[in-house]
């Protein structure tokens, strides 16, 4: 049956329908995304933890004339500034023409990602094999992380204050570490266990070594051989482990999914995804009318309490320090200020469609996803942008031809979460959630669109004016 011609353009013109990104944008874009995508794996691969992340950021921003700030400098329209907090989050700014007098825009990304932590007194032997004791680190499926190669990132900080850097697994010829798991034949009982538990937590033991010291018959000889190759190649000893933070995260590089190349998995795109898309957009950004910040936040996975987390005063005081040297006062330029929380999302997955509510589920390959609440429990524990900033951003992306979409995490009830944005809104400042769709998200092998990350960069560049 064919549609009448005028019900087909009344549809067209009233009706809300996002489309698929490559039915927007030209070819030379699509080569683009692509394009962009192969320096974003390169990230992804380099900065797997926030320490890491905050070292490439910071390179980045010094090879892209970024010098580091200092505390009541006078700074110039177009100078370029960077903040590390504790080598675990960070901050860049470019300054405005105006400075912060009309506010800043900030865009929040975090940097840290869900993963595997040892635990302060992590090594023991049994059964003639080492292995360390662990605490995840934020949201995780448990079972996921069971029977993949991991690699050790972290450091050791010893009493004299030295820091001992340490990244093993990630190159072909290191080796790896692993959580074993039961094998089929024996797991009947684990089987019964809900999926939740069929890994419990004090079940993500690191195995690490088997063989020993000597064939003499002591006790412990297997541990003793690990803790000799820790402190031949590293200098430490047990106790060293008891101020160190080491983490294990999967060993495997970002890759390309599809025959047509169209995705990326990776380990961390929440949220290295919007970090390194709002970091290349302030390296872009020319000299802007309203001071820029791009704030890398660590802890957000773990609520973001803490001085490296956006719940702490790390990123206020900054802004209330330029305020400062511009003569104006702190709380002014926040509530002047405007930003873009920017991190992911839920990509609605046929394989599990009853999570999602489909006209309010972002896709994959729809655009940038705008998120106009998070939470849960009828909206608990979300700032909800205004109406008003949300129709500011709206405009400003369609202004652009930015592809976007809105998105809610999950049906109501099912679940949900949260983001930066309630901290930053709580400081005065006008918050909307945006960032890219995530498939098999907080895995260890996280999928994304190419596009999606594409229209990423795009918006937080159009942000930045
Ligand atoms: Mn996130
Ligand atoms: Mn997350």
């Amino acid at each position: 049956m064919s549609e009448n011609k005028e019900t087909k353009k009344m549809k067209e013109s009233l009706f809300y329908t996002p489309k698929h990104i490559s039915k927007r944008v030209s070819a030379e874009e699509i080569q683009a995304a692509d394009g962009f995508c192969e320096k974003y794996k390169g990230f992804l691969d380099k900065a797997k933890t926030e320490r890491e992340a905050v070292k490439e950021i910071i390179a980045e921003a010094v090879k892209n004339g970024f010098s580091q700030y200092e505390k009541g400098g006078k700074y110039a329209p177009g100078d370029k500034i960077y903040v590390n907090n504790r080598g675990k989050a960070a901050m860049l700014a470019v300054i405005g023409k105006k400075g912060v007098s009309e506010g800043a825009k900030i865009t929040a990304s975090h940097i840290d990602s869900p993963r595997v932590d040892l635990k302060q007194n992590p090594l023991y032997e049994d059964s003639e094999l080492a292995l360390f004791k662990t605490h995840y680190y934020g949201g995780i499926k448990k079972y996921q992380w069971t029977a993949i190669p991991l690699a050790l990132h972290g450091v050791f900080v010893k009493t004299d204050g030295s820091v001992v850097n340490i990244k093993l697994g990630e190159n072909e010829n290191e080796p790896k570490f692993a959580i074993t798991d039961l094998l089929p034949h024996l797991g009947a009982e684990q089987g019964k266990r809900p999926l939740a538990s069929g890994i419990k937590g004090e079940e993500l033991n690191i195995l690490i070594g088997s063989r020993p010291f000597d064939n003499s018959d002591e006790g412990d000889n297997i541990k003793l051989n690990i803790l000799k190759i820790l402190n031949e190649k590293y200098g430490v000893t047990e106790s060293d482990f008891l101020s160190a933070e080491l983490e294990l995260v999967p060993a495997h590089k970002a890759s390309d999914i599809g025959f047509d190349k169209s995705m990326i998995a990776a380990y961390g795109h929440d949220d290295r995804i919007c970090a390194y898309t709002s970091l290349m957009a302030v390296l872009d950004a020319g000299t802007p009318d309203k001071t820029l910040i791009a704030v890398f936040a660590d802890k957000e996975e773990v609520g973001s309490d803490g001085n490296t987390g956006l719940n702490s005063d790390f990123m206020k005081n900054f802004i209330w320090d330029l305020a400062k040297a511009e003569g104006l006062d702190g709380y002014e330029a926040l509530s002047r200020s405007e930003c873009l929380s920017a991190d992911v999302n839920a990509a609605f997955d046929p394989t599990f469609p009853d999570v999602l509510e489909k006209k309010n589920a972002s896709f994959l390959n729809k655009g940038i996803v705008v998120t106009k609440y998070t939470g849960a429990r009828g909206k608990a524990d979300t700032s909800d942008a205004s109406a008003e900033y949300t129709g500011k951003i709206r405009a400003l992306l369609e202004k652009n031809n930015i592809v976007w979409q809105t998105g809610e995490l999950g049906k109501v009830d099912e679940g949900g979460g949260g983001t930066v944005a309630k901290y930053v809104a709580n400081l005065d400042v006008d918050v909307i959630d945006v960032g890219v769709p995530v498939l098999s998200m907080h895995s260890p092998y996280e999928i994304v669109s190419k596009l999606d990350v594409y229209m990423a960069y795009k918006a937080f560049l159009a942000f930045n004016g």
